[in-house]
């Protein structure tokens, strides 16, 4: 078994397989370590939904990356799909983002200022969403929000990374990491192995090696849970999206509805009262949807950091440590750009500074206003 690699990369999530095919594709030498199996935790449990527009509120900074992640999501389909055979289920459709109230629709102001974005009026959702409920004011139409199969995203860059050459590691444990000379060796539940650099990209347990490497940020557990439904009747075209809450039909006939947001919550097991939630919320949108068959359910963990931007970057001070983590409610969106990120900072390409600021590990906390 291969042990020396260039860049060792702890976390076979969805943003740990993106870097991994990223530097796979530069001809770089990479390892990526599991725990379990590629893609079963936070990545397999997400909706995919591309948000770029419905999740980012902040126009100037996180908007542009989530845009240009986005976007790669465009060439990534095909690319993707010659090399790994995989389909990454890119669907088209776009987001209703709803307004039920005035000030819904104040909220929705900003978004609808972009040029990728239309205001509908209630006439006009509800003709092309016949079953949408007549409370409806009105909605934000986001044509570019489209949305992915997570799972087989992630499996399509762990597999077009081996292709390129990259080693995978599944039920693989880091247990560890220490500089020994000018490079790393990684303690693992297979033995150890050696490389000069490493990313720790395992989403919210990354926190268990930030004190080993004099860190003192955190990474807090928000769980989501969601279920899905045979769709056996409802003509749904669009994403409906409200307060957090959405129902996404998938091109296999199920919808999508989701999902919960429980902070601190470490346990992984859907629960009765989280399930009861997300159907009264999906029934104040689309009240007919409680007829439709239940298929499946199930929860995961949000990587969530203290501003909900995640933490890319450079180790501050010890050489040869880099973060991918922390993306929270967009990994899946964000993951062509951390990839891509990750990347230019390790062959010292140019990245943009004002992202490098934004989403370095080392980054202040906003002080708390003392009345
Ligand atoms: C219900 C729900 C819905 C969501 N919907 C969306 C959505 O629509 N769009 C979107 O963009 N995002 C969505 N998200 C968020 C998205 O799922 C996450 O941001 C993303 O999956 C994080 O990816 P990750 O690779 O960092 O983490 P993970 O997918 O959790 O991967 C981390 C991996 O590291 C492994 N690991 C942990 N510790 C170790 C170790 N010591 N050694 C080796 N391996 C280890 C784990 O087994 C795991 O496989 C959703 C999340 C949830 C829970």
């Amino acid at each position: 078994m291969k042990k020396t690699f260039d860049v060792a990369i702890i976390g076979g999530g969805i943003i740990g397989c993106s870097i991994a095919y990223y530097l796979a594709k530069e001809k770089l030498d990479v390892a990526v370590f599991e725990s379990q199996q590629i893609g079963g935790k936070a990545t397999s449990a997400a909706a995919g939904m591309l948000g770029a527009h419905s999740e980012c509120d902040d126009l100037n900074l996180f908007y542009p990356f989530a845009r240009s992640s986005q976007l790669a999501y465009l060439h990534l389909q095909e690319e993707l799909k010659e090399i790994s055979g995989i389909d990454i289920g890119l669907t088209h459709g776009g987001i209703y983002k709803l307004a039920f109230s005035e000030s819904d629709k104040m909220q929705l102001l900003p978004t609808i200022s972009l040029p990728t974005v239309d205001w509908f009026d209630a006439d006009k959702v509800r003709k092309s969403e016949p079953c949408i409920t007549s409370n409806v004011m009105g909605a934000a139409y986001i044509r570019d929000d489209v949305h992915v199969l997570p799972l087989s995203v992630c499996k399509s860059f762990s597999k077009s990374a081996q292709m390129l050459g990259a080693s995978v590691f599944e039920f693989t444990n880091v247990l560890d990491m220490h500089k020994k000379d000018s490079s790393y060796v990684i303690k693992t539940t297979k033995g150890s192995f050696d490389s000069n650099l490493v990313v720790v990209a395992n989403g919210v347990w990354s926190s268990t090696f930030f004190q080993n490497l004099g860190l003192e940020q955190k990474l807090v557990p928000v769980k989501g849970e969601c279920i899905s439904v045979f769709n056996d009747g409802v003509p749904l075209k669009h994403t409906l999206f409200h307060d957090h809450n959405y129902i996404m039909p998938r091109k296999n006939g199920k919808l999508v509805i989701g999902a919960t947001m429980i902070e601190n919550d470490w346990n992984e097991a859907p629960t009765l009262g989280g399930v009861e939630q997300l159907i009264a919320k999906a029934k104040s949108i689309l009240p007919t949807i409680t007829d439709l068959r239940l298929d499946s359910y199930w929860a995961g963990l949000r990587p969530q950091t203290f501003d909900q931007r995640p933490f890319i970057g450079t180790h501050p001070e010890q050489d040869g440590i880099l973060f991918a983590t922390g993306h929270y409610r967009n990994g899946i969106l964000l993951a062509p750009a951390t990839g891509q990120m990750i990347r230019d900072l390790i062959l010292q390409k140019e990245v943009r500074k004002d992202w490098v600021e934004a989403f370095k590990i080392n980054r202040l906390k906003p002080v708390l206003s003392r009345r």
